[in-house]
């Protein structure tokens, strides 16, 4: 006879009882029993098909060396996502892989393990997944920190609307393309030329430049 999994339990050790279940409580698990015995407690959160034994006990427990992993799916990872934000959870978003195309997350409960939210697939809802766009979008803002470090952008955002009103904003990074032309931009205008404007690249703001080379070589 071909055995058949009936449910399956997680079992984490965690160092308090209460703490641990607030973060599960934020995953969208409910306590469904506990109990207490002296410095021990127990709490199994989930409702049977999906469930989480979180288990506090202060004997040196046999326990394996490497934190526990799981991963969990959601039918809208928005809406949890939602909640560890409110609480205040640190978030990393890890993308649109193959196996979660609605999005991926990355969360880290009390006890250090970490935990994986996914969404299978993309609901209609949500804009096409872009990591394409976040990844631009990070390199941006860490051209910008190289920037704000060496004291900043020395004038506005030079980019124009079309009824000729300039962006107010302070700019944060440079762009310049082949042609040799450049401009400072705020970082959402910054976003809009280098999409809009493929020859367009980020103009490194580090040592490393022709001017320095040049300068490098004479000596
Ligand atoms: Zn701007």
């Amino acid at each position: 006879m071909t055995p058949q999994v009936q449910s399956m339990i997680a079992v984490a050790y965690v160092k308090d009882i209460d703490t641990s279940r607030a973060f599960y409580e934020l995953l969208g698990f409910r306590e469904h029993s506990s109990g207490r015995e002296g410095t021990s407690a127990w709490s199994v959160v989930g409702d049977g098909e999906v469930s989480v034994l979180l288990a506090m006990t202060e004997l040196a427990a046999d326990l394996p060396p490497l934190p526990m992993l799981c991963y969990l799916f959601y039918e809208d990872i928005g809406a949890v996502v939602g909640a560890l934000d409110q609480a205040g959870v640190p978030v990393t978003r890890t993308g649109h892989p193959p196996h979660a195309l609605g999005g991926e997350v990355r969360v880290v409960d009390p006890d250090g393990n970490t935990v994986l939210l996914g969404q299978r697939e993309r609901s209609p809802a949500q804009a096409p997944a872009d990591d394409e766009g976040e990844l631009r979008f990070s390199i941006l803002r860490e051209a910008a920190v190289l920037v704000a470090s060496r004291g900043g952008a020395p004038r506005a955002c030079e980019f124009t609307a079309r009824d000729g009103r300039r962006c107010p904003t302070q700019a944060e990074v440079k762009l310049a393309d082949s042609l040799g032309d450049s401009g400072w931009f705020c970082l959402p205008h910054a976003e809009h030329v280098l999409v809009t404007v493929p020859a367009a690249f980020i103009a490194s703001h580090d040592d490393r430049g022709i001017a320095s080379f040049l300068a490098a070589a004479v000596r």
